[in-house]
């Protein structure tokens, strides 16, 4: 009975190559397109096979459990640089997000462009949430790469105790939508706050010695300490929050003057 089933499964997954990679082609144009919002979800059903099926039987079965299946995950999971997740640009890397979520799509649900390594914040910030219009759709780190480009901004709200405010600064060159986007993406997933959390934390970890700078060579000697920690971090990653707050505490004033003394 077990062998009959297993054979039908087989067959009827195998009967559905053709449209599950159809749709992976109309996946991979709406997002070229900038139409993921508009997708027709009933083009991304496996014919034959019911949505839980599917996930049941291809992801989590096949993808998750199997060995061969299982090497192609951890392939996936392990394309991020230095393990970090690519939404946030913060956490580790713990798990595989669906972009277009599996159940809804069931026929990406083992696409490797739909897989998107992320933390367990981002993973649950994310949910099951659908993209409703283009300026909501959060970006996707391998189809929309702006980290060429200098996006974050962050400026000092609070001297004492320190605190950064993070905003999405884009250059004159991008379209409105991708700003819309960037934006909902900031928002969704919480970076702002993140982002802030971690800059006090790094002020507290380095007050020690910008004291004793400050005592040794004034607002100067903080303020050329810290750009050359911003310009090794930019030169990493443009964008990530720690060059962005060496940065902005370079730049101001107060700060590089003695505002850090303040716990
Ligand atoms: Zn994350």
């Amino acid at each position: 009975m077990r062998g009959t089933q297993n054979l039908q499964r087989r067959s009827l997954l195998q009967g559905a190559g053709d449209s599950v990679e159809a749709a992976g082609e109309r996946f991979r144009q709406a997002a070229q397109e900038g139409t993921l919002h508009d997708l027709d979800r009933s083009e991304f059903t496996v014919p034959g096979i019911s949505a839980s099926d599917a996930v049941r039987w291809a992801y989590e079965n096949g993808m998750v459990s199997t060995r061969d299946g299982r090497a192609v995950y951890d392939r996936i999971m392990a394309a991020p640089p230095d393990e970090t997740c690519p939404l946030c640009g913060h956490g580790s890397v713990r798990t595989l997000d669906h972009f277009l979520p599996k159940r809804m799509f069931p026929a990406l649900c083992v696409d490797p462009l739909n897989l998107v390594p992320a933390c367990a914040d981002c993973n649950h910030a994310k949910g099951d949430g659908l993209p409703s219009t283009a300026g909501t759709t959060p970006l996707h780190p391998y189809l929309d790469r702006i980290d060429h480009d200098p996006w974050l901004g962050a400026k000092v709200t609070v001297s004492s105790p320190i605190w950064l405010d993070f905003f999405v600064s884009p250059p004159v060159t991008w379209e409105q939508v991708l700003i819309d986007r960037t934006r909902y993406h900031f928002a969704l997933f919480g970076l702002a706050r993140l982002f802030a959390v971690q800059a006090n934390r790094t002020v507290s970890s380095i007050r020690k010695q910008l004291t004793e700078l400050l005592n040794a060579g004034g607002k100067d000697m903080v303020r050329t300490y810290l750009s050359a920690e911003a310009d090794t971090r930019l030169a990493h990653r443009l964008n990530g929050w720690e060059a962005v707050t060496y940065r902005t505490l370079a730049r101001d004033d107060a700060f590089c003057s003695g505002a850090f003394t303040a716990a």
